[in-house]
């Protein structure tokens, strides 16, 4: 029997939520009659915008060219006319530009499957990850090419594959590893043709005892020298600092990446995303996105094009049971919160959540009581009571100092606060101010 992994500190249990949106089947969302593309959806430099008002555009056509090697391409996920380019604010509260797309004309029919790969150069296969905006889908957005760029001399020890999907109430991994396992081997064959690793790993926790059965039966009839290794459930495994701990003991240091200590990390959806532009040629301009919470009538898991309203996928769900409390665009620990029904779905949306007034958890904030449990939480080791502090009181080189910068904003320390003291948002203020006092 295998044994079952997890990361040693910190982390918490909150209630998964996934029974809402588990067993219901990836079905596609209707095509938007708008759509609403932002040039910045990827961690880096926004795309530069290569369309006018006026301009007729083709699904999967390059509409945004990446700025520089930190940064993606973007493309069209339908075809029709630039009706207009605005500046927006996306949930995420970072400003972009996006182009506003009237849908109108032909789809392209999707072509037949390519096993070219096989031919191919792994150069080759990472000019084709940067050529269709390939990011990573866990939300992070982290470009792939860069991830997947090794130098000639590093011998890549590990690759892991998150399966992990620790937010609760998202399952659009879970559906994607259930339903499209050969393809997302299949990416994984790609990836192992261009980084060669010594081992590949695909972490999964125990509460998707039916992707773990799958891949392990798939992989051992396929004879492919993967691993599915089993994990406990605790939030946050998914990030990469503590699944790579979990899996391999090893841990990421302060401000570095998977890389210094051997590793790459890739969620689910980012290696089916690569199965398809590798083999069907397409660039990334839909994704999987749960739309869930016990507001909405009927949880699903949707295919959606990037550019596609919120609101719109709302509706497609029979829209609200009760009166919403909140709206989150992501997870109920990591997401954004948004009145904005209008904000489009971009490569980085895993989960639209309708969450009831209960739910949403909207008490009031109160004093801190110096109970020490949002440290006992923190998976980094942080003191998240003394961070918010510091920042509250302006003092922003001295939270940096603290290490404010290690903070992944999981969420824990908040989950875990009997004061409901939003010490998340503190973290963002906080990161966001040290960045505005550098600039200037
Ligand atoms: S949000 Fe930041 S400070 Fe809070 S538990 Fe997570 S990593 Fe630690
Ligand atoms: S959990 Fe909340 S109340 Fe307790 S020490 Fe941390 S910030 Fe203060």
């Amino acid at each position: 029997m295998k044994k079952i992994m997890t990361f040693p500190m910190g982390g918490v249990h909150p209630p998964d939520s996934k029974e809402y949106s588990n067993s219901f089947s990836i079905r596609n969302a209707p095509i938007p009659s708008l759509a609403v593309i932002p040039m910045q959806q990827h961690m880096g430099a926004p795309a530069e915008c290569l369309v006018n008002v006026g301009d007729k555009v083709e699904e999967g056509m390059l509409i945004g060219k990446s700025t520089g090697y930190f940064s993606a391409n973007v493309h069209s996920s339908i075809p029709g006319t630039v009706k207009d380019i605005q500046e927006i604010y996306l949930p995420t509260g970072m400003k972009s530009k996006v182009v506003l797309i009237e849908l109108e004309g032909e789809f392209r029919k999707p072509g037949s499957k390519s096993d070219d790969w096989r031919s191919a150069s792994p150069k080759d296969l990472l000019d084709k990850i940067v050529n269709m905006g390939i990011v990573g889908l866990g939300g992070a957005t982290f470009p792939t090419h860069i991830k997947y760029n090794l130098k000639p001399e590093v011998k890549l020890e590990y690759f892991v594959v998150n399966g992990v999907e620790c937010e609760p109430f998202l399952t659009c991994d879970h559906r994607l590893m259930l339903e499209k396992t050969n393809e997302i081997l299949e990416g994984i064959e790609i990836i192992n043709k261009i980084m060669n690793p010594q081992d590949i790993y695909i972490g999964i926790e125990k509460n998707k005892p039916d992707a773990l059965a799958v891949f392990e039966q798939t992989i051992g009839a396929k004879g492919l020298p993967f691993k599915v290794m089993p994990l406990k459930v605790k939030y946050p495994q998914g990030d990469e600092k503590q699944l790579l701990k979990a899996l391999i003991g090893r841990e990421v240091p302060s401000g570095g990446l998977p890389l210094d200590i051997g590793a790459v990390v890739s969620n689910v959806g980012t290696v089916f995303a690569i199965y398809e532009a590798v083999c069907l040629n397409k660039p990334l301009i839909e994704r999987i996105v749960t739309v869930s919470g016990t507001a909405v009538k009927t949880p699903s898991n949707l295919k959606v094009r990037i550019g596609t309203k919120i609101g719109d996928l709302i509706d497609e769900c029979n829209g609200v049971s009760k009166k919403p409390g909140k709206i989150i665009v992501g997870g109920p620990m990591m997401g954004f919160a948004t009145a904005d029904l209008n904000a489009p779905v971009t490569k980085g949306t895993s989960g639209v959540l309708v969450l009831s007034v209960r739910e949403a958890n909207l008490a009031g904030e109160l004093t801190c009581i110096q109970c020490g449990k949002c440290v006992a939480a923190c998976p980094l080791g942080l003191n998240p009571t003394t961070l918010y502090k510091l920042v509250d009181h302006g003092l922003y080189e001295e939270a940096k100092a603290e290490s404010l910068f290690d903070c992944k904003e999981c969420g824990c320390c908040a989950f875990v606060c009997p004061s409901h003291i939003p010490l998340v948002q503190g973290m963002r203020l906080g990161k966001f101010m040290v960045k505005k006092q550098k600039v200037k």
